[in-house]
């Protein structure tokens, strides 16, 4: 396993990441995902990432019963907080009350003093972001929260979080969270300038497009037994908009050029993502360890021009 800063931080993550989102707590049992930590944790993954509302809160105390009794200081634990996870009023967003109350709640969970990474889910436009950013400063300040991120903001959202901080002496953000993957490459027209120009590491998540880049699921026929597309707990709504045929089938035209480079299609995925020396992290999900051991491998290939060109004109970004 390779590591890289976190954008301009000093905080080192590895090239791949483990996720628990629609895993932990809900499509697996507590055992294999318990199973699955470990197997990342032994194919050299130190950086985990998890959110206060994955499975109803449930994915952080599994993670956090995983990690229960490995040292501290041998991997980064990143969580989120905005999305609901109550019916009142204040059981959501980034505000003060909200972010302290939802830190809180989920060390707690994870069993430990503090985070490493600490990521508001979503932009609140409902909190003024002084208020939330001086929220965030306090947890660092307490040593609560060692970093802080963000995830899906847009460039102005960051940018204005970016002069906030440095007009008020905050903390800065460290992090962006996007979806980025070879089917999906929104943030290379706005995120990725503004993250070069301020040093803000892209930990990106869905680098597999949740399976589809593995190569499994063929135009036509029915998904794989077991699949995040046969998930009635949640998963299978949130792949499907990947399951058209005209995407599948660009999919498979990628199959010739994963083999001659002398690999599989999930490799081949990862690494084209960590072809962009501004992602830090890949954020892999796994339902079993072996798909883990499998996907560690991509950290470290080096994709040639060429490939990378022929990629781009099978999927015409
Ligand atoms: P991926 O794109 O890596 O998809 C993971 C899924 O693909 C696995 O659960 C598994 O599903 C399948 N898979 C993985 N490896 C293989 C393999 N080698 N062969 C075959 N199938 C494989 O990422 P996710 O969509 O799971 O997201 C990863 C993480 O990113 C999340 O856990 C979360 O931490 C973060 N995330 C953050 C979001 C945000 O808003 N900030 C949103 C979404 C995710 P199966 O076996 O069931 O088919």
């Amino acid at each position: 396993m390779e590591f890289r800063h976190l954008g301009r931080s000093g905080l080192m993550v590895s090239e791949i990441a483990y996720g628990n989102w629609l895993t932990h707590g809900a499509q697996i049992d507590a055992d294999t995902a318990i199973a699955c930590v470990h197997a990342a944790l032994d194919a050299g993954i130190t950086t985990f990432d998890t959110a206060d509302v994955y499975a109803g809160t449930r994915a952080e105390e599994v993670l956090g019963k995983a990690l229960a009794g490995v040292r501290r200081e041998s991997y980064e634990l990143a969580t989120k907080v905005f999305w609901p996870t109550g019916p009142g009023p204040n059981d959501r967003g980034l505000s003060r009350k909200h972010i302290i109350e939802s830190c809180h709640a989920s060390l707690r969970r994870l069993r430990t003093d503090y985070l490493d990474l600490y990521q508001a889910h979503r932009y609140d436009v409902e909190t003024p972001l002084e208020e939330t950013l001086r929220a965030f400063d306090d947890l660092v300040r307490q040593g609560k929260v060692l970093y802080v991120g963000v995830s899906e903001w847009t460039a102005g959202q960051i940018a204005d979080a970016l002069r906030i901080a440095d007009d008020m002496g905050f903390d800065r953000i460290v992090s962006n969270q996007p979806q980025y993957n070879m089917l999906w490459r929104v943030i290379e027209a706005e995120i990725l300038p503004l993250a070069k120009k301020e040093g803000i590491g892209q930990i990106v998540f869905s680098p597999l497009a949740q399976g589809v880049l593995t190569g499994k699921y063929a135009p036509g026929q029915p998904p794989p037994p077991g699949s995040r597309a046969t998930d009635e707990k949640g998963g299978a709504t949130f792949i499907s908009r990947w399951l058209r045929d005209d995407v599948l089938s660009r999919v498979q035209r990628l199959r010739p050029l994963a083999a001659e480079a002398g690999l599989d299609m999930a490799t081949l995925a990862l690494a084209w993502v960590l072809q962009n020396p501004l992602v830090s992290s890949a954020i892999i999900g796994a339902s079993r360890p072996e798909q883990i051991h499998a996907n560690v491998k991509a950290s470290g290939v080096k994709l040639e021009k060429d490939l990378l060109a022929r990629i781009d004109e099978i999927l015409d970004p």
